[in-house]
């Protein structure tokens, strides 16, 4: 089988803005996610791009070249072109599959795919995380036990505005009491959409082995699957495959 090709796209920002972000990722976030997408999955290519490059690092060669698309975004959503989203979604309907981290709930790709709110409820008070395993038997939950736990995070609380998900592999409980669908798959066209919550900026979860794990296995599990079908347009095929009787007047 062919490598799965990877790219993971940062905004960027927070890691030149707060010296806290920079300090647990002094190479950028982007640069974190991509390690641990290699170190838990011998069967991909992994590059990153950012915000700030030509067409956001995403040109129409690029994006044509890539199986699954991971997504980091948060304080410059609206800094990412529509051109450049109209583009991600074309991808995402011919088959690219699309991974949304944390505070890219909010992304204008996802809420373009998803076509709801995707609004939530949020506290950032250094909170443990739970996050339960509700579908064992799905692959993105590969090498998991039953719950993970993350020491400290951001709270994302219910109600999340999204449309129910296809299938739901986990559900976060917080320290405060709040729980949250923080692992939630989508198909849209033949691209296979992943939401995974956890990854405030602040905190060091991308360094989690759980935390990579799972952003491995949900590559893998996006990956493009058959064969693309032309989204692009709605041909009048005239000729049936099979004739058609003459009908009476
Ligand atoms: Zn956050």
């Amino acid at each position: 089988m062919n490598p799965i090709r990877v790219v993971v796209w940062g905004e960027n920002v927070h890691e030149h803005k707060n010296p806290k972000v920079a300090a647990v990722y002094p190479d950028g976030m982007h640069t974190t996610i991509a390690a641990g997408i290699r170190e838990n999955s011998s069967a991909v290519e992994v590059t990153t791009a950012t915000l700030q490059e030509t067409d956001h690092g995403l040109t129409t060669e690029r994006l044509a070249a890539t199986d699954v698309l991971v997504w980091w975004g948060h304080m410059a959503h609206d800094k990412v072109e529509d051109r450049i989203v109209d583009r991600i979604q074309q991808r995402v309907l011919e088959g690219m599959g699309l991974i949304v981290l944390h505070s890219g709930h909010f992304a204008k790709i996802f809420k373009r795919l998803l076509g709801t709110s995707c609004a939530l409820t949020w506290r950032e008070a250094d909170e443990k995380e739970r996050l339960w395993v509700c579908n064992p038997g799905h692959p993105i939950a590969r090498g998991i036990d039953k719950y993970f736990e993350l020491p400290r995070e951001e709270m994302y609380g219910e109600p999340f505005g999204i449309p129910a998900p296809d299938e739901q592999v986990f559900i976060s409980w917080f320290e405060g009491g709040e729980v949250f669908r923080s692992g939630c798959c989508w198909h849209r066209g033949n691209g296979k959409i992943f939401y995974f919550r956890p990854g405030h900026e602040t905190y060091p979860t991308y360094h989690d082995n759980n935390v990579r794990r799972v952003i491995a296995n949900a590559v893998e599990w996006a990956r493009p699957q058959g064969q693309w079908a032309d989204v692009s347009h709605c041909p009048n095929v005239k000729t049936p495959p099979e004739p058609l009787a003459k009908k009476a007047d």
